[in-house]
């Protein structure tokens, strides 16, 4: 049994002993669920910083990116605002306060699976419709989705190029550790079949979730009209290698140890979302870099009125506003990236 046995690991621990080595993406999914069901981990007392978490401009720039879509395509009465993982619901708050001065004023409906964000959530948006999938979201009307930071703590699947062609990866657990094992049998992924001219020992990546997820959404915003804007760390090339990582208390921490007491993420593999969203015939925007973005959107000028407004807090506001920019910081290796349907306007903030 684990050594150091969070409930979590005990029950990833017995699983294992009576089923053998279980998937990547079933360790990850059984750890992620525990993990944010149990607690609240943003902010400087958690375990990780969000970009609504370090500044109101973001949610505020993302609040302007929606109504001016809304305003151009001639302010549908039904446009729903959905957020897949609101987390505490800050970007909902700033994002929907900016919304209301332009008149748009949407119902909210929030995909989120943790029953303690959800309470926190509900203080904020007691209006607010919760779903467990996206499956139950309205059908009645454009939907304008904001997933941040969402679709990095989707399950993923890894692959190992071998010498007898592609395995999976999969955890076991030995002497009281969880461990990556290699499958012995040959590897049934569709996803990863082009993996012709790659070294032996090459890590390949799927997110089976993430994909059937955005397959699911761009099949509703192509009929039903709206956007989905997705922003997350991750890559716009296909790539090897693993980008599995923990966080526990701002530090990286083995994904193997102690599951379901650190944040289990992946980078998000931006390139075959956005090949999704095209085979679903959305239009596809970026990814661009999320500094970037913000400042096509304004950040520089909303930080400087800020600043102006309030000059005791001008030094957080220029510390906040370099977290999110920076390209030492969050500014390149978070991206931005957004479908459209066909029929509505094309978005600002995006050079193509
Ligand atoms: N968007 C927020 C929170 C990001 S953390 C912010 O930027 O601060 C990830 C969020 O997704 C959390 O709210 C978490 O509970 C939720 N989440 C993770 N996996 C999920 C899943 N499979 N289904 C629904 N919500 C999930």
């Amino acid at each position: 049994m684990p050594e150091n046995g969070s409930a979590t690991a005990w029950i990833l621990a017995e699983k294992i002993g009576r089923e053998g080595p279980i998937a990547l993406s079933e360790y990850m999914g059984i750890a992620n669920a525990a993990y944010y069901s149990a607690k609240d981990p943003f902010g400087e007392q958690g375990d990780f910083v969000t970009a609504p978490e370090i500044s109101q401009m973001f949610g505020e720039l993302i609040g302007i990116w929606l109504s001016d879509l809304w305003l151009r395509k001639g302010k549908p009465g039904d446009a729903h605002y959905v957020e897949l993982g609101p987390g505490r619901g800050t970007l909902a708050s700033d994002a929907l306060r900016t919304m209301t001065r332009f008149g748009y004023d949407p119902d909210i409906h929030f995909v989120e699976a943790s029953p303690a964000l959800r309470a926190k959530q509900a203080a904020l948006h007691p209006g607010a419709t919760w779903h467990d999938t996206v499956e139950s979201l309205p059908d009645d009307g454009p939907l304008m989705i904001v997933a941040n930071e969402f679709f990095d703590a989707l399950p993923i699947e890894q692959f190992v190029v071998t010498p007898q062609g592609l395995r999976r990866q999969m955890v076991t657990h030995e002497v009281g550790k969880f461990v990556m094992v290699t499958d012995d049998r040959e590897a049934d992924d569709p996803v990863s079949r082009a993996t012709g001219g790659f070294p032996n020992g090459t890590i390949l990546e799927t997110s089976p979730a993430s994909a059937a997820l955005l397959e699911q959404l761009s099949g509703r915003v192509a009929k039903q009209g709206g956007v989905i804007l997705i922003i997350d760390y991750g890559y716009d090339r296909p790539g090897t290698g693993s980008t599995l990582q923990a966080v526990k208390n701002h530090k990286p921490v083995s994904p193997f140890d102690s599951p379901g007491t650190a944040d289990l993420t992946a980078h998000v593999n931006f390139h075959s979302l956005a090949n999704i969203a095209r085979s679903r015939l959305l239009s596809v925007h970026g990814p661009a870099e999320q500094g970037q973005w913000l400042k096509t959107m304004g950040i520089d000028q909303r930080a400087a009125k800020l600043a102006l407004a309030s000059p005791t807090k001008a030094d957080a506001v220029r510390a906040a506003h370099h977290r999110l920019t920076n390209s030492e910081e969050m500014g390149s290796l978070f991206r931005v990236m957004a479908a459209t349907s066909l029929e509505w306007p094309q978005p600002e903030g995006f050079s193509d």
